[in-house]
Order: structure tokens, then sequence, then C-alpha cells
């Protein structure tokens, strides 16, 4: 084991949750007081689009849900997890990702040398569609403005979307899964901001239904650039490092 690099892992993955650690320029923090502030402000925030979720009755899934899921983790998380929308251990237990297909997430983030407390993770719709089916229109244009808002508090360096509807609905295009994943795509979050950085890839869903070594590959590759952008050590295989053989465990 080298010594050194593991404790430059540890340093930097240290700076990197007590929020520390700046990349491009961005999230620079220098005044000790600040990061906390908007750390409160942010969580506050949330709040506030997390109450107005759970009262919501745009569309009719509001009257079919069990509870809303408006998304949790960290108010300022340099990455995003967006999802579709939520399946029936979501809508039974009011928070994402936490049946098979967010095992797997789970488990990708870990891969990753993170935890789930680090990241902020959601969804297109709040709200479950009856039998799992395919978000409808309507129930896109009257929800998105929720995580809109999130993405605005938020302000993620980068955004991992899970599957074709995240990925076409946030970069507002048609294109395949296929197409998408791999590269890099722009995210306009609003007049004056910077675009944020979009990674596409396949949501983990489609990974355990289609649970190849080939499939496994490609989302690690995806998440490799994603640490990549942000500067984060990229965990290699090894039996002292608890995130190691990151193919092996997703
Ligand atoms: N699939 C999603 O897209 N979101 C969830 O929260 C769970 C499963």
């Amino acid at each position: 084991m080298d010594i050194n690099k593991v404790a430059r892992q540890h340093f930097q993955m240290d700076e990197f949750f007590t929020g520390g650690f700046a990349v491009k320029g961005q999230k620079v923090m220098t005044d000790q007081a600040e990061p906390k502030e908007s750390n409160n402000n942010s969580a506050f925030e949330l709040e506030k689009v997390a109450d107005e979720v759970r009262r919501c009755r745009e569309c009719d899934l509001g009257s079919s849900r069990t509870n809303a899921v408006p998304g949790e983790g960290n108010p300022n998380a340099r990455i995003m997890f967006i999802g579709e929308a939520p399946g029936a251990d979501e809508d039974a237990q009011g928070r994402p990702f936490v049946g098979r297909a967010g095992k797997l997430l789970d488990k990708i983030i870990t891969a990753c040398g993170l935890k789930r407390s680090d990241v902020f993770i959601g969804n297109i719709l709040k709200c479950r569609p009856p039998e799992n089916r395919d978000p409808a229109a309507e129930e896109i244009i009257s929800c998105l403005p929720y995580l809109q808002r999130q993405i605005e508090i938020i302000n993620p360096e980068v955004i991992v979307a899970l599957g074709a509807h995240a990925a076409r609905t946030l970069l507002n295009t048609n294109k395949s899964i296929g197409q998408m994943r791999g590269q890099f795509h722009e995210y306009y979050s609003g007049l004056g901001r910077a675009p944020i950085k979009l990674m596409p890839t396949y949501h983990t869903a489609y990974l355990l239904r289609n649970y190849s070594q080939e499939n496994r590959q490609r989302v690690w590759e995806d998440m490799k650039k994603v640490l990549a952008e942000l500067g984060l050590p990229i965990p290699e295989r090894g039996k002292n490092n608890p995130a190691s053989g990151p193919q092996k465990q997703l």
C-alpha cells in the first residue's frame, strides 16, 4: 500500500466534505463563516421547496401518491444525481432511490469514494406514476420547476442524469441515452449563470435489467470522467481501499 497516496486521498476527500476544496476557481471558500451561512441558507431554501412539493397538487399524481419524494442530500453538494421518478419503495418512504435501483446507486457512489450524504439525489418527477409508467409530458412540465429551483439553490459542479428521461428533460433533446452518455453536456440554470456540466449515464434500473460487464464498465467510465472533472481521486483496485474494484462492486 502506498501510504502517501492514501494520505493524499484522505486529505482531498476531507477537503471535499468540508467544502474547502476548490475546482477551477468555483466555490473557493476563504472566509470561515461564509460556507456555514450559505450551507444553512441552502438547506433552508431546499426545505422550502420540499415543503411545497409535499403539498403539491399540480397534476393527478398528487392524489395517487402515498408520499411525495422531494429529493435529499447535501445542500452544498458538488454532484447531483437526477433520476426519473419515484418507484414503489420511494413512494412508500418519501425518499429517493431507496429500492433496488437505489442500492445500486449507493454502490456507485461508494465506488466513487463518496458517501450518499455528500451528494444530492433527486428526480424529474417528485411523485410516483402509477405502475411506474413513463412520466407524461404535462407531469414533467408541472414538476420541473421544483427541480430547477433545487439545482439553482445547490448549484452543483456536475449533474449526473440517470437514464434517458432525466437527460432528455434537462438537455431538452430527444436523443437516446446511448448517444448522450459518456460525454459532458451543458445544463443552463439561468441567465448570467455559468452552465453546469451534465453527464448522462445509464439509469441504475436499466443497469439491473441489463447487468453485463460492458454496461457496468460504461457507467464506471462515465463516473471516472465526473471524478476527474471535480479533481477527485479515482479509486483504484486494491485490498486496502474500501472503494476498490469499482467494476466488481457495480
Ligand atoms: N428510479 C428513479 O428514477 N428514481 C427513484 O427515486 C427510484 C428509482
